[in-house]
């Protein structure tokens, strides 16, 4: 049985399935209309997230299932003490598979590696969120044409902006994917982003501060929200905070085919002037976003009916209670039964397997 924790869990080749299917669902919706029949999602979001709730029982919903579960932890036995594991090893008696949200990270792996159905990450705290870079992956496909040869820039929060990570991860398997990457000083890309992808895949990117220099290249430009609580200097802020708003005016300077995205919710970064621009596309994102969710829940499915065998890491290199992880959100923290698990990287540290921190 397969779960999809992070996007990495993914092979290129079924991302490319993915996205096929998808494209199948969009022609053909009626033939997808009773595919899980008799079958049922359990939404357990352990903290709110309407929008990505409603995004996986739309899902499920169009494919003829039906839907259970919970959408805040106060509304779930976990206000009571219950472990993620037990709940999974619960739930598994309900549903057939499971779309887990939770502030701790790691925890929809906990969950994976507890429970008997298959186990999709819904966003565990800041760690993954593997099927919004899938919806992001089927918003460039369907308005690109594909991945290769493009010029991404990313703008605004590169530094906490998890979807930025993990988007620029996906495109790493691509080829000649270029990335221009627009943020202040303070909130630039992480150095293990750098390490890790950008270098390892040998992928061609630029650090900048100007979006407005940036645009006239870029044929995707992916906003993100900058926070003003990220900043240490409030001068800085002030300084800062209207050149990452695009606007209509702004938006001139880039190509007639360049397309904007933004994960969503979004606060001032696009002003609504840009929404009725043939270039705007956060809105495309979040149906996309329900199309590969259902293109996921069929495949995981479908794996889950040939392969019952219960899911594992299958990683020869992970070390057992050697390491304690120090991360305040890993939910080894929170539920001290679990077993330490870390992985060696290649500069001699270990890495914590629930939430990817190297100690
Ligand atoms: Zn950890």
């Amino acid at each position: 049985m397969r779960s999809v924790i992070d996007i990495v869990d993914l092979s290129v080749e079924e991302i490319n399935g993915l996205l096929k299917t998808a494209s199948d669902i969009i022609k053909n919706p009626k033939k997808y209309s009773k595919k899980c029949k008799g079958k049922k999602i359990a939404t357990l979001f352990f903290e709110p997230s309407t929008r990505t709730r409603l995004s996986f029982e739309s899902a499920m919903l169009e494919l003829g299932g039906s839907v259970i579960g919970f959408s805040s932890a106060s509304s779930s036995s976990a206000s009571k003490g219950e472990s993620v594991s037990d709940t999974a090893k619960v739930i598994s008696k309900y549903a057939d598979i499971i779309a887990m949200r939770h502030p701790k990270e790691g925890a929809p792996l906990v969950a994976a590696l507890n429970g008997d159905i298959p186990v999709i990450n819904a966003g565990d705290g800041g760690h993954c969120h593997p099927t919004q870079t899938l919806a992001d992956l089927l918003t460039i496909k369907r308005e690109k044409g594909g991945f290769d040869n493009l010029t991404v820039g990313f703008c605004g929060d590169l530094k906490y902006g998890r979807t930025v990570h993990s988007i620029i991860g996906a495109l790493s398997r691509y080829n000649n994917v270029k990335i221009v990457l627009i943020s202040p000083n303070e909130l630039k890309i992480p150095s293990y982003v750098k390490e890790d992808v950008l270098d390892k895949f040998n992928m061609d990117y630029i650090e900048t501060d100007s979006l407005e220099d940036s645009l006239p290249s870029l044929d995707v430009l992916y906003m993100t929200r900058v926070q003003e609580e990220r900043f240490t200097d409030r001068n800085e802020y002030e300084r800062l905070k209207d050149s990452y708003v695009l606007n209509k005016e702004k938006l001139n300077k880039a190509k007639e085919d360049t397309i904007v995205l933004h994960p969503l919710p979004r606060v001032n970064e696009i002003s609504i002037d840009v929404d009725d621009d043939k270039r705007a596309c956060y809105f495309k994102q979040v149906e996309n976003g329900k199309i590969m969710r259902m293109a996921l829940i069929l495949m995981l499915l479908d794996i889950a009916k040939k392969d019952k065998s219960k899911f594992t890491l299958n990683d020869n290199k992970i070390v057992y209670n050697k390491f304690k992880c120090s991360n305040p959100v890993c939910i080894s923290q929170t539920e001290q039964e679990l077993k330490g698990m870390a992985k060696p990287v290649d500069n001699g540290n270990y890495r914590c397997v629930y939430c990817d921190k190297d100690f």
